[in-house]
């Protein structure tokens, strides 16, 4: 996998939560929907999808938050609350880990965006697939496919 550079290291704002990404992304993903857009504070949310077991917590204290009605677990740094990853049990055992907290994230471009429907205007991502909202689950695998072989990767 050395055409990937991995592994990779993150921290979130203030550096308390060190994590370092061993395996390649599943896909890499826009979301537009208004609750990324609240969670985030900006017009979309970037997710690489991690296998779980390529990903760790190597230092640092995280807690849930943006707690809702939602089987979703977002976990935050507990000093700067800056949003990390998220778990669901809908994922099995994947992560939605936030590849802006990555040391170099330069390279990241969305593969896939979701919720194009609740998009801001003047949002341009470059994703090279569009959905009005997730794309249905039966897409999953012709997506990951497609992000192996084309998605964007280190330069
Ligand atoms: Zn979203
Ligand atoms: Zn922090």
């Amino acid at each position: 996998m050395s055409e990937w550079k991995l592994p990779w290291s993150a921290q979130c704002l203030c550096g308390q939560v060190k994590r370092r990404v061993s395996a390649p992304p599943l896909v890499a993903m826009a979301c537009h929907c208004k609750g990324c857009q609240r969670l985030t504070s900006g017009a979309y949310s970037l997710t690489l999808m991690l296998p779980g077991d390529g990903f760790e917590v190597l230092e640092g204290e995280t807690e849930p938050g943006a707690l809702r009605r939602s089987e979703s677990r977002h976990h935050y740094c507990v000093q700067c609350k800056s949003w990390l990853y998220t778990t669901a049990p809908s994922l099995g055992g994947l992560v939605n880990f936030r590849p802006t907290m990555l040391d170099d994230a330069s390279w990241v471009q969305p593969y896939v965006e979701s919720y194009v429907s609740e998009k801001l205007p003047g949002v341009v991502t470059g994703a090279t697939h569009s959905f009005a909202q997730f794309p249905p689950p039966e897409k999953y695998q012709e997506l990951m496919a497609g992000f192996a072989r084309d998605g964007a990767k280190p330069a």
